[in-house]
């Protein structure tokens, strides 16, 4: 994703409007989400040309693609991103006074969104996403979506049920379906 800036030139409040659709490299992403690889990533941005480098602003709506932290579930969103971001040319002021991994840099006549790009998205991306801001997660007892189950959904009652069950064939002679235990002679 690298821009050719000889068209915005480097005259101060030059600018230049970017809409670009581009296909996600496969590292946009952190453990439980990210944007798959090859989706369409939409580019909004404007180019300014200031007397420092250039200023990149807009923004980026990526879909990603993820699994909830609380159910587990897989589930599909599109990321919104504000981009605001400096790079510097070659021998400026805020190039010199500025650490290696502190500031962007043009290099040449070009400038690389990709890196830009990978840090908005995956300082964005939550480290514990959810399908829905109120999942209720799952059953600590049966592991199965809440959601996903009737509000009344407790153990007691089962468990109640399944005792009762269990006494019942308990005192019937054998299972139904399965042979008593009988010896021949
Ligand atoms: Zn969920
Ligand atoms: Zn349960």
């Amino acid at each position: 994703m690298r821009i050719d800036l000889r068209e915005l030139g480097r005259r101060a409040g030059a600018m230049q409007e970017l809409d670009r659709t581009v296909p996600a490299p496969p590292d946009w992403r952190v453990e439980l989400i990210g944007v798959p690889a090859g989706a369409e990533a939409h580019l909004r941005l404007r180019l300014e040309s200031v007397m420092e480098g250039v200023l990149v602003t807009g923004d980026a709506e990526v879909p990603v693609a993820g699994s909830c932290a609380r159910c587990l579930e897989p589930f599909e969103d599109t990321l919104e991103l504000g981009i605001q971001e400096l790079y510097a040319y070659a021998g400026s002021t805020t190039e010199a006074t500025s650490e290696e991994d502190e500031v962007r840099r043009i290099d040449g006549d070009f400038l690389d969104l990709e890196p830009l790009l990978r840090d908005t998205v995956v300082l964005n991306l939550p480290l514990a996403p959810v399908c829905t801001e109120d999942c209720a997660g799952l059953c600590v007892d049966c592991g199965q979506r809440l959601d996903d189950l009737p509000a009344d959904h407790t153990h007691e009652v089962v468990d109640a049920r399944w005792a009762g069950l269990a006494s019942k064939f308990a005192s019937s002679s054998g299972a139904p379906g399965e042979t008593p235990p009988t010896k021949e002679n």
